[in-house]
């Protein structure tokens, strides 16, 4: 509930000032249609899940009723129209359709993190968090995720960023397909970089420098998304094999389509990683509270617990959170805190993990890593903290990327 008072809150101050500007001379002011689109909708966009023998003929027959609100189909991993202001006349006959399995609210989910300062520094260093890692040290010996690919699930990737651009080898925009997927808020270029960013002269470096960028573009300028435009992305990523997702975003609601989309992702194969929420020790958020993704709570350069972080029984690892410099926007670098930037560390060193082999990690004998070996090898290799063995706050502890890949 924590994250949607916030977010309630937030779209409450944009209202105000959205009123505020109508008179004045609205295409000279920066306006953000994106936030404009999510005033509106607050609240009203509904996710109507089809049952899964409905042929795409009884749909559209469905779905005509509705058109005009429709939003958009999701087809794949979730049947199901998303549809913008049903009216309660509406919403009882889809309810009473007896293709129509069930109606939910499409909630948002917000990122976890809050800037502190920018600076410039001359040459590339080496962040913190990638040196508490170890992430450094596994790359001569060769290992720099050539070529893992990675799907950042967040605000876009910057494209023309130096530090990122030849690591980045697509992307969508699930909000507004027609649109580019590069990052209009910076969050998601901060995480890219903490994944992946280059080892060259310039900025900083990231755990895995040489893993394939992904831009998956499902939250707006303003940092949030609907639940539908995640699924959307999640989907994509399905279909164009990433093998590990980053997710530093979250939400209170547990809503089932979403659920749904994440164990259908984890079945393909995909490693998810989470944010845990920054919550001031408050419930872990979805998605990272979902059984099938890695979980991750935050920490700062003393190793303790950051108070901002989330916790509880569904932490699985912890990883460097606080003041982290890494890549931002355009072509610029920030200083970021949160448990979004603990969670792209732990992806960082999965995708690492992914190009060893299994070896006696591979319990089905398949010969390959499946996400829950990587998650027991990230988990069996993780630095204990806290109380001894595993614990809510630090889960098994803070994540080693060079133990994790030895
Ligand atoms: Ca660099
Ligand atoms: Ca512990």
């Amino acid at each position: 509930m924590r994250i949607l008072k916030k977010t309630q809150s937030m779209f409450g101050v944009l209202a105000l000032s959205f009123n505020f500007m109508i008179p004045a001379s609205l295409p000279a002011l920066d306006f953000n249609a994106d936030a404009f689109d999510e005033i509106r909708e607050m609240g009203k966009r509904k996710i109507i899940v089809f049952k899964e023998n409905t042929t795409a003929e009884e749909r559209e027959k469905i779905s005509a009723l509705i058109l005009a609100k429709r939003i958009k189909k999701l087809e794949g991993i979730v049947n199901a129209d998303v549809a913008l202001n049903l009216n309660p006349k509406e919403l009882a006959a889809l309810a009473l359709n007896p293709k129509v399995a069930r109606i939910e609210d499409d909630a948002i989910a917000t990122i976890s993190a809050v800037k502190s300062k920018a600076a410039i520094k001359a040459s590339q260093i080496i962040p913190w968090g990638i040196d508490r890692i170890d992430a450094e040290k596994v790359w001569p010996a060769g290992n720099s995720a050539n070529p893992v690919k990675v799907g950042i699930v967040d605000t876009g990737i910057s494209s023309s960023h130096p530090d990122l651009k030849t690591n980045i080898k697509g992307g969508i925009n699930t909000i507004r397909p027609w649109k580019s997927w590069n990052d209009d808020n910076g969050h998601g270029s901060h995480v890219a970089g903490i994944v992946a960013a280059l080892n060259n002269t310039v900025g900083v470096v990231g755990a895995a420098p040489q893993a394939d960028l992904y831009s998956i573009k499902v939250l707006s300028a303003n940092g949030s998304g609907w639940f539908s435009d995640i699924i959307e992305g999640i989907d994509w990523a399905v279909a164009n094999k990433m093998q590990v997702i980053n997710m530093s975003l979250g939400s209170s609601s547990d809503v089932q389509s979403f659920h749904d989309a994440i164990k259908r992702a984890k079945n393909a194969g995909i490693v998810i990683v989470a944010a845990a929420g920054n919550d001031y020790g408050g419930k872990v958020n979805y998605p990272a509270a979902y059984p099938e993704v890695i979980a991750v709570s935050a920490t700062d350069q003393a190793n303790a617990f950051a108070d901002y972080s989330s916790k509880g029984p569904e932490v699985d690892l912890s990883a460097p959170g606080s003041s982290i410099y890494s890549t931002y926007k355009g072509s610029g670098y920030a200083t970021l805190s949160g448990t979004s930037m603990a969670s792209p560390h732990v992806a960082g060193a999965a995708l690492l993990v992914l190009n060893t082999a299994p070896s006696s990690y591979d319990i089905d004998g398949d010969g390959k890593w499946d996400p829950d070996e990587v998650k027991q090898k990230l988990q069996d290799t993780a630095t204990d903290l806290g109380s001894s063995g595993y614990d809510s706050s630090f889960g098994s502890g803070l994540v080693n990327a060079y133990a994790a890949t030895q």
